[in-house]
């Protein structure tokens, strides 16, 4: 039968990203997915489940939207494939480009695309020290990123993530990838005489020489990392920090960007303009693979003032048509369907059930929805910051039970903490977040059974 089959040529034959490879031979894969529809998926065995993470912080637009289907399949039957290299171009890529610059914040007007977060950071990592290279000061190397931050899995981007699990997966590093502690405001603003000062993006900088930082790249809100919010100030501040050495400020905004937060860009909720953003997962809603490196105009004419010569950059997928159809179609949609305005309202919606939540269970807590992108701790005693042993996987058993009940949620367990993070498709109305919170609520009772 078609189930096994799938199970066994699964197991045999499909090395899967980011998991078990033992695990996954052993036992073969926990879902097979078939369809989905809204914020609904099912597997094989015809189980439905609420789509608590939108796959992957991308399926901003929910399931099942022939809009996108047919705008892909509208410029498949034209002109499935162009290439962008050299001075060819389509209209596609052209119309999306001009619709990112009317979209992006301050003067980021200008567009390279890829096919996703990884290759963004990757690219922006290697434009900019291109252009300390022709300025001549080809020192100007350094990367310097957030603890806790995910910025993909490319040899740069993996070597600025700040979750070592990843970042130490393979041997060789990029050279160069400073990780700074999050969030130390004051130091960023010049306060030395703290304990952290020397783990600061300031105290780095100060370490290692101005004229040795090519650029700073943080997460408006870090996702993968377990939804970690900035305190207020804290971007400004590094912005700030930047102007002052003149090092570039890169906004990762693979997951908030295209109104995951609230807002066209995650940046947005602080007012903060960096000098450049990267994009993915939510710019097509994840139908089909794009990303973007979205860079200020100041910064390509300067780079066409300093060179003609060929910027030797770029894939085989930079600009594809079909994905850039797609895109259109997806930022055409969050316009006329008003959703991030949708999802701003929906945020008061999970905020208010979050609260009941903490209410009803004494292990939850550290709260915190921005937009649609949210999450609360499981503590062991939340009054006295208390953390469950690892061994207990407090935040997988709380997931496992939602998952139970048909809710996908993501466990983040990263150095000892238990985040359960919640991240629907930004088209969940209240009636799918209640259903949500509902199940979360039984997962949760049961989870306080078992660690009694
Ligand atoms: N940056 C951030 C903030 C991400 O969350 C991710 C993926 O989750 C990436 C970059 C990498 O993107 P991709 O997996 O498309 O290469």
């Amino acid at each position: 039968n078609l189930v096994d089959q799938l199970i066994e040529w699964d197991q045999k034959h499909f090395l899967h990203p980011t998991s078990s490879v033992r695990a996954h031979q052993q036992n073969g894969p926990e879902h097979i997915f078939m369809e989905g529809n809204g914020v609904r998926v099912k597997d094989i065995y015809g189980n439905e489940y609420i789509d608590g993470l939108s796959a992957l912080w991308n399926v901003n637009l929910g399931y099942g939207r022939t809009d996108l289907g047919e705008a892909a399949k509208k410029q498949m039957e034209t002109l499935p494939f162009s290439s962008s290299f050299n001075n060819y171009s389509n209209e596609q890529a052209i119309k999306l480009a001009h619709k990112i610059s009317k979209l992006a914040p301050g003067d980021l007007n200008v567009s390279f695309f890829t096919s996703g977060g990884s290759e963004s950071n990757e690219s922006v990592f290697k434009i900019i020290r291109h252009y300390w290279k022709l300025k001549g000061q080809e020192k100007r190397t350094k990367i310097i990123s957030l603890g806790r931050a995910y910025h993909g899995v490319t040899m740069g981007a993996s070597s600025a993530t700040g979750m070592d699990t990843f970042r130490t997966f393979s041997t060789a590093h990029s050279p160069d990838f400073i990780q700074a502690m999050p969030y130390l405001t004051d130091c960023e603003k010049g306060k030395k005489n703290d304990l952290n000062f020397e783990h600061s993006i300031r105290g780095i900088i100060e370490r290692e020489g101005e004229d040795k930082i090519a650029a700073v790249i943080l997460e408006p809100i870090q996702g993968a990392g377990g939804v970690n919010v900035p305190p207020g100030g804290y971007l400004q501040a590094v912005r700030d920090l930047c102007n002052e050495y003149g090092i570039f400020m890169i906004a990762d905004e693979v997951i908030c960007g295209f109104g995951r937060t609230g807002k066209m860009f995650g940046v947005e909720n602080w007012n903060v303009v960096p000098d450049f953003m990267t994009v993915a997962k939510g710019i097509t809603s994840g139908y089909i693979p794009l990303g973007a490196v979205i860079m200020k105009d100041s910064f390509r004419d300067e780079l066409a003032s300093l060179t003609d010569n060929i910027l030797f950059h770029g894939f085989t997928y930079s600009g594809h048509p079909t994905s850039c159809a797609v895109a259109l179609k997806t930022l055409e949609v969050l316009e006329n369907e008003n959703i991030i305005s949708h999802v701003k309202d929906m945020e008061a919606v999970v905020l208010e059930r979050f609260e009941t939540l903490k209410n009803r269970h004494f292990n939850v807590t550290n709260d915190r929805c921005v937009g649609l992108l949210g999450a609360f701790d499981v503590l062991k005693d939340p009054s006295s910051n208390t953390r469950f042993a690892p061994e207990q996987n407090a935040a997988m058993v709380v997931a496992r039970g939602c998952n139970k009940r048909g809710l996908i949620v993501r466990p983040v367990m990263y150095k000892g903490a238990n985040s359960v993070v919640f991240a629907p498709p930004l088209v969940a109305n209240k009636s799918d977040i209640n259903e949500a919170m509902n199940i979360f609520s039984e997962a949760l009772k049961e989870f306080e059974k078992k660690v009694k």
